[in-house]
């Protein structure tokens, strides 16, 4: 039976809901299911790691792992890896998932996979699907290893309802500091805004809003919404939106249950960090826009009188 040990998405002391989605997906391929959970002052999240569907919770909890570090964090994996005997360690998408992931691979003698969107095992056979080429083809990829370190897509796997596990805590020893690097601050953007990658909706505007009052004016659809705010290169570029807001190839891969592209004409950059949104809604000018191709409701019009009416719309149904 495959063993798989996912890493506990621990964002600010709260568990992440892609921790679920990694352990449903192991349980629907009949694996055993361990989660390591690395922080300070996390120990009250055991009962949710067990609930989440994993029948082993690997708790390396230490005042030192407080800020994340490439370096011990991978230590941390690779102990609760090594115990557990898994054959495949499943990292959800996030920035420390990207720089942890080679890092425990290597220690592991393990393949390294990013990006995954689904896995197939047959007997002791890995096989991993994946995007390339700024996702126009996907990838069925044979692993050669019998282990896989594996990054899962944002929005790739469901959390199945009435899945739990049981709990088995095992407490890992805290590793030696990395004095190759040593992370002195954490500085997150305070801006107080919704955070894309979590974001049930993201609304996202392009170079067809033009200039600041059109991005406000789409601003105020997502502060309708309770939406991320998110954007393509071109606003970025332009100066309108923070880097951190570009979804895309080069920016954030979003997968929201609804993503609004108003005024983005669907470059293949942009389409790499949001088609893998549940519904897809376009609001462009341009009927041949190559967003509608991906879209799963496109309105063709000016956003400028467009998103008035949808702000509308939207207020009505509230009422
Ligand atoms: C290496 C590389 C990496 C890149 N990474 C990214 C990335 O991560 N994310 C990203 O987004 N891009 C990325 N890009 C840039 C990408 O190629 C496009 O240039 C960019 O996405 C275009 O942004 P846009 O759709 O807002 O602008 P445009 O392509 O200029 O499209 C504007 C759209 O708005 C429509 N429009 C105009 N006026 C209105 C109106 N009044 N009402 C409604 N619609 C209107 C137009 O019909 C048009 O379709 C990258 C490029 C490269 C080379």
């Amino acid at each position: 039976m495959a063993k798989i040990l996912v890493i506990a998405d621990i964002r600010q002391g709260v568990l992440k809901g892609s921790t679920a989605e990694l352990l449903s997906k192991a349980k629907a391929v009949g694996a055993e299911t361990a989660v390591v959970a690395i922080g300070s002052n996390i120990e009250s999240l055991i009962p949710d790691l067990a609930n989440a569907g994993s029948d082993t919770q690997y708790i390396a909890d230490d005042a030192g792992l407080e800020l994340f570090s490439a370096g011990p964090y991978a230590s941390c994996v690779v102990d609760a890896a090594r115990q557990f005997d898994a054959n495949l360690v499943w990292f959800s998408f996030s920035e420390s998932g990207k720089a942890t992931a080679p890092r425990v691979a290597a220690q592991l003698d393990a393949a390294c996979a990013t990006e995954i969107t689904d896995v197939v095992l047959e007997g002791d056979q890995i096989e991993v699907v994946r995007p390339a080429i700024a996702n126009k083809v996907m990838q069925r990829v044979k692993v050669n290893t019998d282990k896989l370190v594996a990054v899962v897509r944002a929005g790739a796997f469901e959390a199945t309802e009435g899945i739990s596990g049981t709990e088995n805590v095992v407490r890992l020893s805290p590793p030696a500091s990395d004095l190759k690097a040593v992370i002195r601050e954490l500085i997150s953007d305070a801006s107080g805004e919704i955070d894309l990658s979590d974001a049930d909706i993201v609304i996202s505007v392009g170079r067809g809003a033009k200039d600041q009052a059109g991005v406000d004016l789409v601003k105020e659809l997502a502060n309708d919404l309770k939406a991320g705010f998110g954007s393509s290169r071109a606003m970025v570029d332009g100066g309108f939106m923070a880097h951190n807001k570009q979804v895309g190839q080069t920016g954030k891969i979003v997968a929201p249950s609804l993503y609004m592209a108003i005024g983005i004409s669907g470059a293949i950059q942009h389409l790499a960090g949001m088609t893998g949104s549940k519904v897809i809604l376009a609001v462009n000018k341009d009927p041949e826009a190559p967003i509608f191709n991906v879209a799963d409701y496109g309105i063709v019009g000016d956003l400028f009188e467009v998103v008035p009416i949808l702000r509308e719309e939207i207020k009505k149904i509230r009422n």
